[in-house]
């Protein structure tokens, strides 16, 4: 290592699954003046905030680890919430990242002046660094319906992100408004539980059939007594063929992938949904996949249980005692919890960040967030964006994309670690032709094909990766340097 190398400091916004992982790679890259800034009081991010009964990563467990750390103790096929939070706090102090993290520290500005980036948080303090990494999430800033009377409920209400977990369950009125991944699993987790359960749906979901078995005491000894094992589980090719089909599927709408799914979640409604009626309720007018795909186990179950009641009447208002439907109704609740999804073009802001010569990202991103190859943005040198805007988000392992990301970025460190340069980022036009050919491939995939959800822009165009998952791991391997400025 250079003296040059051990002179760069570097600033991680965020402390969820993609700032433990810059500050776990920084430090093994050999950086050590590393400072990680977090808005809360522990790290996890997603997992930290959403503890909603009934929170499952629908992502495998030994797919939903970081690749250099297997765990043999997932208890299910697919994630409990509250497991895969132990999961981060056990590999942020193994690898002592909770050293590098400033705890209650908000950044609330961010400007690149003099060659360094210099921030401040809500609570004054300030700091520099040669290099920012940009790792606050997608999904994060909850989205609340502009419900009229939502005000005047007099039970409790919250966001699904915001549970709050005095609020008494058990044979309670609850109603769920929204049926998203998260919606869906609130339900399935609180029919048998509430005295009744109303699940306001405003448009229905294709749901995908899949299991959830725990993993055995005897399956979880041979993972950690194995190594190998546990390395064949993680990087199962079959998984991994079907990762790639599915991303095959929504890049081409009329692909026998996409038909395969279209028959198998049809067949799903079909023969889970006993009552004619009920099964057209739950029937959407929508192809499979266009919304992002729900995979639930047990979600047409509970919506049949005699406990639950799915109103497809619009809601006119909510009312002291409950909500109102446009026929008339009023749906008496005690709780009404908000699973209506989230602000998904914020990405590090309302933080003011400016970039180069005053550009500020807020005029930058006016019209949407992008960045090339959701990680660099043009007058925005030395910073860098995991999980950024237009990436594949979809259905995917986000822990398996950032560390990709990771690998890319980590590259363009290295030119300015080794003094190729001071500064990189994207170029103008680099982006501007990589956005032209973004939007062009992402209107013909699937979440074009007609349908509200949260991956469209303003636009209603797609704001998502919109080629093949092989495709974008290839792109990671090595940056085109002609398609950055090495300023220096
Ligand atoms: P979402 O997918 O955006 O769903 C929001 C739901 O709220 C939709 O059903 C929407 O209806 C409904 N809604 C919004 N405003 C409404 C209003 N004013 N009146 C009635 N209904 C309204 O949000 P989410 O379920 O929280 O999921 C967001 C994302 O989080 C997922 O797509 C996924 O990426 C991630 N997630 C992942 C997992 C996992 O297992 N990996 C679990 C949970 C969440 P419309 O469909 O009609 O718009």
């Amino acid at each position: 290592m250079t003296n040059k190398a051990r002179d760069l400091r570097f600033i991680v916004m965020g402390a969820g699954m993609s700032g433990i992982l810059s500050g776990i790679k920084l430090r093994e890259a050999g950086f050590d003046n590393v400072v990680i800034y977090e808005k809360a009081e522990r790290i996890g991010g997603t997992w930290r905030e959403n503890t909603y009964p009934g929170l499952t990563c629908d992502v495998p467990s030994h797919s939903y680890t970081y690749s250099f750390e297997p765990n043999p103790n997932w208890s299910h096929h697919l994630p409990p919430g509250a497991e895969i939070q132990d999961y981060f706090e056990r590999i942020t102090s193994k690898y002592n990242v909770d050293q590098m993290i400033r705890f209650n520290e908000q950044i609330q500005r961010c400007e690149y002046n003099n060659g360094r980036w210099h921030i401040e948080t809500k609570n004054g303090i300030k700091d520099s660094a040669d290099f920012v990494i940009a790792a606050t999430g997608v999904l994060h800033h909850p989205r609340y319906p502009d419900i009229p009377g939502i005000e005047t409920f007099e039970g409790a209400l919250f966001h699904s992100a915001r549970w709050d977990h005095s609020v008494p369950l058990d044979g309670r009125r609850i109603g769920i408004i929204g049926n998203g991944s998260t919606g869906v699993q609130i339900v399935s987790a609180l029919v048998p539980r509430a005295g009744k359960l109303c699940h306001f749906q405003r448009s229905p979901q294709w749901i995908m059939p899949v299991e959830n078995p725990a993993f055995t005491e005897e399956q979880k000894q041979a993972f950690r007594d194995d190594p190998d094992l546990l390395h064949s589980i993680q990087n199962d090719e079959t998984l991994y063929r079907n990762i790639e089909a599915f991303s095959r599927a929504i890049v081409d709408p009329d692909s026998p992938e996409m038909k395969g799914i279209e028959q198998v979640v049809l067949a799903n409604l079909e023969n889970s949904v006993e009552n004619p009626e009920l099964r057209e309720r739950l029937r959407p007018n929508y192809r499979a996949a266009c919304k992002r795909l729900i995979y639930s186990p047990d979600f047409y179950q509970a919506i049949q249980h005699p406990n639950a009641e799915l109103v497809t009447d619009s809601i006119d208002r909510i009312e002291a005692r409950g909500v109102r439907t446009k026929d008339g109704s009023l749906h008496e609740l005690d709780l009404l919890v908000l699973a209506t999804g989230f602000q998904a073009d914020k990405f590090m802001r309302p933080m003011e960040v400016i970039g180069r010569n005053g550009v500020a990202l807020n005029d930058v991103w006016r019209k949407g967030p992008s960045a090339y190859l959701a990680v660099s943005i043009p007058d925005f040198p030395n910073l860098f964006m995991l999980n950024g805007p237009n990436g594949p988000v979809g259905n995917f392992s986000l822990i398996e994309i950032a560390e990709a990301q990771w690998h890319y970025i980590s590259q363009l460190i290295e030119l300015v670690r080794k003094g190729d340069c001071q500064e990189v980022c994207v170029k103008k036009a680099a982006l501007e032709q990589f956005e032209a050919e973004r939007i062009a491939a992402a209107k013909k995939t699937i979440f074009g094909s007609g349908c509200q959800s949260w991956y469209l822009d303003a636009d209603g165009i797609p704001a998502t990766w919109p080629w093949t998952r092989s495709r974008f791991t290839q792109e990671m391997q090595t940056p085109k340097l002609e398609a950055f400025e090495l300023l220096g």
